[in-house]
């Protein structure tokens, strides 16, 4: 359901967006415009949320006006319902950043909506050559979590920026070399982890959003497959299911629960009270970047809060 703020909020958004850029600019938009897109000079991107677009901004810097249709930390991008001001940015997109795996199905069908039929489109989880059908279980669509994927994109946006602004090349390269540098550090840390006293610990999750970390870290997911799945479809969790999730905490099976704080109810908040009761460790995860955060000081954050919780 599509409440009025909603909408309100993604149009403070763009407002935001067109402020943040017009004050980031060495001389001051004379323009007046509010959605970026009148500089000509600049690529204009747009993305399903401001993970990716962040990634982005980080190779295009000035030369692209990035736009993210999704920043809200309040709100569950699964349930994201699009507006007109979403198709306007896309109708005017030379480049869009979608997550894929069916996080985000919106971005291709508003795009032909709006007629656009020249943007490049990035497919992150297309990018990722992941199994998107894969044979056991469902492919974890949160793949911004999965470095060498992070990276895989990063390369594959360097070189549609370079092709469509070949003048600015240079800067694009080597912001993907510092920026997949930055990211070789943080899978070097959580890999790190596999050698600690926790390593193969069991964990928990509420969601599957943080998977390619915690795996990553050498930690094992002792969650039902059914709960997490329950909680990312917005079903009910079958009281068989929600017992066997709680006695994760009370028998000590896990060492952290990786809470998702963008898709809460009764049911994850059932969860999160009986770790805490069990004096489990608490890593608050998120689908979007919060509030004053990079994808890199975002990232960072994550693997210390797993590496404090396995202290
Ligand atoms: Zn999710």
């Amino acid at each position: 359901m599509r409440l009025p703020s909603h909408s309100a909020n993604l149009l403070t958004g763009f407002a935001l967006l067109a402020l943040t850029l017009a004050g980031c600019s060495a001389t001051p938009s004379t323009d007046g415009a509010t959605d970026g897109t009148t500089d000509g000079a600049k690529i204009a991107v747009v993305a399903s949320t401001n993970v990716w677009g962040d990634i982005a901004a980080q190779i295009g810097g000035d030369a692209i006006n990035v736009s993210s249709l999704i920043s809200d930390p309040a709100q569950d991008p699964h349930s994201f319902e699009a507006d007109a001001q979403v198709q306007l940015a896309l109708s005017k997109a030379d480049v869009v950043v979608e997550n894929g795996g069916g996080y985000d199905d919106y971005v291709e069908t508003l795009l032909r909506g709006a007629d656009n039929t020249t943007a490049t489109v990035l497919n992150a989880v297309d990018i990722s050559g992941f199994d998107q059908e894969p044979a056991t279980g469902e492919l974890n669509e949160h793949v911004w979590y999965d470095f060498p994927t992070v990276k895989k994109v990063a390369a594959e946006i360097t070189k549609t920026f370079s092709k469509l602004d070949p003048a600015n090349s240079d800067t694009f390269i080597a912001n993907e070399k510092a920026f997949g540098a930055a990211v070789d550090v943080l899978a070097a840390d959580t890999a790190a982890l596999k050698t600690g006293s926790a390593a193969g610990s069991g964990v928990a999750i509420t969601e599957p959003v943080p998977l390619y970390l915690l795996s990553a870290a050498g930690l094992i997911n002792k969650t039902p497959v059914e709960f997490s799945e329950a909680i990312e479809e917005g079903t009910d969790v079958a009281p068989t299911v929600m017992q066997k999730t709680l006695a994760l905490f009370s028998e000590k099976t896990v060492s952290l629960l990786a809470y998702n704080e963008q898709t809460t109810g009764p049911e994850t908040e059932k969860v999160l009270a009986a770790a805490k009761a069990a004096g489990i460790a608490i890593v608050s995860v998120t689908e979007t970047l919060p509030n004053g955060k990079s994808y890199l000081s975002w990232m960072t954050d994550n693997v210390d809060a797993v590496a404090t919780a396995l202290k």
